[in-house]
């Protein structure tokens, strides 16, 4: 008899994104003649860069001959982006990063959601609340966060992200093991000082902690204060390892490439505390699990360190802040708090009452599709997420809508 992994029976069984397209749906059956507009999930809308596209094809004329044709690469990237990225990401910004401490993959979802597995299975894991679902449901299923009660799991230490502490958890107040870190945020659209990030460094050097920084929005970063990476902290290379992604830098949602940075510096222990590198073990993972990201992909990827690849990847994020920056200015002055839009693409919107009732509230006077923030966790309660992934005249038509229903 085949036995279920009974760790999957925890995990909240709608997944906070079919249960909006299932209300969507059933929106739009009823109210056939509205026009929807979706500031909800978090996908891009505008097209690959010419830089990538040009690349791209030109990859792919490659692999039509025999003189240039490729077959498997290196599980771990081709070595020229590997050093593009070494070079762009991390010297140009004083973090030290060489080529060989990235592996290039096909997602950093894949990347966040696989790490959890070189952990021991009583690992203390530490999670933001509000948090990216990735992160949790991952350690679900690994049997590593107990049952779900009351909305939490009880295995799970929770850092909240509150207005209070401007959604920039509080060291906790226990020891954990590894911490789960994302900044700027998803969903909060928070991001956090370099004072705030080498306060956590200080807390994994000091408890042997990992800190696992998703730093996936970091081409929203305008603020020449904030970092763009934990690598650029000092100390951090001993702790962190960073996740970073082609996604929503360069529109690559459907196209699928990104990156982790692991220093050979950053370790964990056996039970008799002698230190391994990590490296090590995800290097191990990596090429036993995986088998490379196309050649094509990668030297579009590779095409956005290029001069004009660097000036058309930044209008792609200025084409978003501009839409972020209108969302906070009209939803601002209808008397809400706003978090995020500044350096983010999200906009978190306290709305001092249920996230799902102002879902629909919004859903049926306006036909705008957001993101109730209770979806993220408990501290999401109370609010909404609004994307700014979506064309300028969409993003103003649904402010009008909005402005109409709430003024
Ligand atoms: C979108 C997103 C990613 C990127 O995921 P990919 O798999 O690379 O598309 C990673 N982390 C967070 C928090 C995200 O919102």
């Amino acid at each position: 008899m085949v036995r279920v992994n009974p760790h999957y029976s925890k995990l909240q069984s709608s997944y906070l994104f079919s249960d909006i397209s299932q209300r969507i749906t059933k929106f739009q059956e009823a109210n056939p003649d509205r026009n929807i507009i979706r500031l909800g999930i978090g996908d891009v809308t505008q097209p690959l860069p010419p830089a990538c596209i040009e690349a791209f094809h030109k990859a792919v004329d490659e692999m039509a001959t025999a003189k240039d044709f490729r077959g498997y690469g290196p599980e771990q990237g081709y070595e020229f982006l590997r050093e593009a990225i070494a070079e762009n990401d991390y010297r140009a910004v004083g973090a030290d990063i060489s080529p060989d401490e990235i592996f290039v993959s096909d997602g950093a979802k894949c990347d966040t959601g696989n790490f959890q597995e070189l952990f021991a299975s009583d690992a203390i894991i530490a999670v933001p609340d509000p948090v990216y679902p990735v992160y949790v449901d991952t350690n679900v299923m690994a049997g590593r966060t107990g049952a779900f009660v009351n909305g939490r799991y009880e295995g799970l230490v929770y850092l909240p992200s509150v207005r209070e502490n401007n959604y920039v958890p509080a060291l906790p107040d226990r020891q954990v093991d590894v911490i789960y870190l994302c900044f700027p945020n998803n969903p909060t659209g928070a991001t956090a000082t370099r004072a705030q990030l080498s306060e956590w460094v200080a807390y994994a050097r000091e408890n042997r902690a990992l800190i696992l920084f998703d730093a996936a929005y970091e081409a929203f970063i305008r603020d020449p204060e904030i970092p763009h990476s934990i690598f650029e902290i000092e100390g951090a290379r001993e702790v962190a390892v960073e996740f970073r992604s082609f996604s929503k830098t360069a529109g690559f949602t459907g196209t699928r490439c990104a990156f982790a940075a692991i220093p050979k510096t950053c370790m964990v222990y056996d039970e008799a505390g002698k230190p391994t590198p990590l490296y090590t073990l995800w290097s191990r993972r990596h090429t036993t699990k995986f088998n490379g990201v196309s050649y094509p992909v990668q030297r579009a990827a590779a095409a956005i360190y290029t001069e004009e690849g660097k000036r058309q990847v930044r209008d792609l994020s200025d084409y978003y802040l501009k839409n972020a920056r209108k969302i906070r200015e009209v939803i601002s002055g209808l008397g809400f708090f706003c978090a995020g839009g500044d350096n983010s693409p999200y906009i978190w919107v306290q709305v001092n009452c249920d996230s799902w009732a102002f879902f629909d509230r919004l859903l049926a006077g306006a036909a705008v599709v957001t993101t109730p923030g209770s979806g993220f966790g408990s501290c999401g309660a109370g609010y909404i997420r609004i994307s700014a992934f979506n064309q300028h005249e969409k993003v103003e038509e649904a402010l009008e809508r909005i402005h109409k229903l709430l003024k």
